[in-house]
């Protein structure tokens, strides 16, 4: 399989699990998860129309920004050092794994300096695995009005990896609690304070996810292929 068959494949699964769920598929975004793939082929992905790519390492995503075309819409979605947010300010268009109110003032802090404003969801541990990071179902809400006062800070949603299994189905229960947190949330009226975006799904579960109202999902394997770590 190449590029641009996986791409189709994946855009027709999502187009489905729009239909399925009675949603336009204006509402899913696809971000194309490139970690530890070469530039040549992020560009064979851009050429195929896709302007959304997910990183998870800072470093990673420092050297290929200025490879590619600046109309390129950077996701970081892994674990993020507090020392390494000023590398990224100003460079992403969101950040989907904030998980403590101490990297959420120090992204506040860095977009002052900047004088600009960073966008970012919060990342639950929806499963509650220990060895996953995220906030918890229960302190998700204090998180999230304390992060609410941060001014150069603007939550967009949440965001949620789910437990990797064989059967995606298992996953929906995840995908449900993340959707029920976020209209909780919603209704607290926060300032600074958005719950437009729903970020879960990956390759093995995008299609439950969209069920499910996810708004980003992030698919590596499913377009790129493994992912081969030396
Ligand atoms: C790697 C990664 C993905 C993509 O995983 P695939 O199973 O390859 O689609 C999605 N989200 C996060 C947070 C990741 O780190």
């Amino acid at each position: 399989m190449d590029i641009k068959s996986n791409l189709a494949e994946v855009e027709n699964k999502i187009v489905n699990a729009c239909k399925k769920a009675g949603r336009d598929r204006s509402e899913v975004r696809l971000i194309a998860v490139s970690k530890t793939k070469p530039v040549e082929v992020l560009q064979e992905v851009y050429d195929e129309n896709i302007r959304y790519f997910g990183e998870n390492k800072v470093q990673e995503l420092s050297d290929k920004i200025p490879k590619l075309p600046s109309d390129i819409k950077w996701h970081f979605i892994g674990h993020l050092q507090r020392n390494k947010v000023k590398y990224i300010i100003g460079k992403v268009d969101l950040i989907h794994s904030v998980d403590s109110l101490r990297l959420a003032k120090q992204i506040d802090d860095d977009s002052k300096k900047n004088n600009l404003i960073s966008n970012i969801l919060i990342q639950v541990n929806v499963s509650n695995e220990s060895t996953k990071f995220g906030t918890s179902n229960e302190e998700v809400f204090d998180l999230i009005k304390a992060v609410s006062e941060l001014e150069n800070i603007r939550v967009k949603g949440l965001m949620t990896i789910a437990p990797a299994t064989n059967n995606p189905e298992e996953c929906r229960v995840y995908f449900k609690k993340l959707k029920e947190l976020s209209t909780e949330i919603e209704k607290l009226n926060l300032k600074n304070v958005e719950m437009k975006e729903l970020s879960m799904g990956m390759t093995g579960d995008y299609e439950i996810a969209i069920e499910e109202g996810a708004t980003l999902v992030r698919v590596g394997t499913g377009i790129f292929g493994e992912r081969v770590y030396s």
